[in-house]
């Protein structure tokens, strides 16, 4: 790891400024060499001339700024150049920088992995900052910045030190059974067990509410050809996502918007219409119709209130298991029906606050945004929880049984070392390719 890294850490394109970043043991001659004069006071910005070291030529009037390691986020000497964002300008001093000895472009999300590698960050926060830099609405923002701030690492190595605690009188007991040990030091380390594994569950219980809230919540919208289903998704995404015809299944792919309802995120789909169909091709817009239907956490039902024929019991499809809500559309030419949970007309607007506010509240139910806030936020690290979970139930069980202090440690240590997987402390490097993959060039 010793060589020096740089990238473009602001986005590309043009800007009034752009981030260069290096870091690694020659970042501080990179800067001296641009930049000619002394080096700033550490952690304090100065104004620099670049010049291009090999030609001469100068490239920008920079704010530059030395870091030195290991109090930095790689761990590593780091400089930052704050330039001009011109397109002309970055480019002269990214090549200055690639010619100057032991420096190369970094890879996607190099500087973050050095963090990690170097302890300045664990796997949770790394993936929270993955997530941060992701996140579209406030609800997402929110769950990624306590992660990357360290809310549920925090938890788990609250939750490891007691447990190793717990592990180390349960040894004692194994190691100096024939001795005279202070009394309950076994009860006492099984009380700690059984408090730890009750926060866990706790924490646990909020994952599948975090998970939506970074996934998002995916709502469907099915019923027959020509209701009104794609109307209804374009009036909802406020633009012209969907193809709107008079001609019965035009839609017949899945049709899908991003929405922000109160910092949730929401999936939409538009789905082609179910019924019998004409073709192959229509054939297979309504299976993944269905298939979405089933995968979906709402199922939004639309009937076409102009029609009688179409009024009768929607058509669920088998396995659905999301919340429901039948809309009647088309209400600025028919009135409401009985059956219907709430009318709209996807034309003139009418009813569609109403839509919105019922699925807002939805989606916040199942975000968990009105309760307490999950720090959990991926399948990886709920997987990894659920396991330690396990295995600490089963350590707290076998006391009740007729405690065999041997059995009750292993299954401590197997909690202890899935919460270390959890961290990134253990056994990861089969899945750290997959989450710094995530990241762009420069962070
Ligand atoms: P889909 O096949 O269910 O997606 O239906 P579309 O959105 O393509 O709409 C079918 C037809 O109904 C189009 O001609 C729309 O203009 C019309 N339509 C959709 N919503 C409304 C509405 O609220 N009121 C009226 N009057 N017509 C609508």
């Amino acid at each position: 790891m010793d060589d020096t890294i740089f990238a473009l850490s602001s986005g590309p394109g043009r800007a009034a400024i752009a981030v260069i970043r290096a870091s690694g043991p020659a970042a501080a001659a990179a800067l001296a060499a641009l930049s000619g004069a002394a080096l700033p006071a550490p952690r304090r910005a100065g104004l620099r001339r670049l010049k291009d070291p090999s030609s001469g030529d100068v490239l920008d009037e920079a704010i530059v700024l030395w870091l030195p390691g290991p109090r930095t986020v790689t761990g590593e000497d780091v400089v930052e150049f704050h330039v001009h964002g011109g397109r002309a300008v970055v480019a002269g001093v990214l090549e200055a920088l690639a010619a100057c000895d032991g420096l190369r472009a970094a890879e996607p999300g190099e500087f973050t992995r050095r963090a990690f590698a170097r302890g300045r960050m664990d796997l949770t926060q790394v993936e929270g900052l993955a997530d941060l830099i992701a996140a579209e609405t406030a609800g997402q923002r929110r769950l990624a910045l306590a992660q990357a701030e360290g809310a549920l690492a925090a938890r788990c190595t609250g939750w490891r030190d007691q447990l190793v605690q717990a592990l180390a009188l349960i040894e004692a007991e194994i190691d100096f059974s024939d001795e005279d040990l202070p009394d309950g030091l076994g009860g006492a380390a099984m009380a700690a067990l059984a408090a730890v594994l009750a926060d866990m569950r706790a924490v646990l219980d909020t994952a599948p509410a975090g998970e939506i809230m970074r996934d998002g919540v995916h709502v469907a919208i099915l019923g027959p050809p020509n209701v009104g289903k794609s109307s209804l998704l374009n009036r909802l995404a406020g633009r012209q996502a969907a193809i709107v015809s008079d001609i019965s299944g035009t839609t017949r792919d899945v049709v899908e918007v991003h929405l922000d309802l109160g910092g949730i995120p929401i999936i939409l789909a538009d789905t082609a219409g179910l019924r019998a169909a004409a073709d192959t091709i229509e054939r297979e817009g309504i299976a993944r119709a269905q298939a979405r239907a089933r995968a979906a956490d709402i199922a939004l039902w639309v009937v076409d209130l102009t029609d009688g024929g179409d009024r009768a019991a929607p058509a669920w499809p088998q396995d659905a298991t999301g919340r429901r809500l039948v809309v009647g559309n088309k209400v600025d030419c028919a009135p409401p029906q009985p059956g219907c949970d709430l009318c709209v007309s996807a034309a003139t607007g009418a009813g569609v606050a109403q839509l919105e506010k019922w699925l807002a509240a939805a989606a916040a139910d199942m975000a968990g945004a009105t309760g307490t806030a999950s720090v959990i936020g991926r399948a990886r690290q709920a997987a990894a929880l659920r396991y330690a979970v396990a295995a600490l139930a089963r350590a707290v069980a076998a006391d009740g049984a007729g405690r065999e202090a041997a059995l009750v440690g292993e299954e401590v240590r197997l909690a202890v070392r899935a919460l270390g997987r959890l961290v990134g402390a253990v056994d990861v490097e089969d899945v750290l390719d997959i989450i710094f993959a995530d990241f762009c060039i420069g962070k």
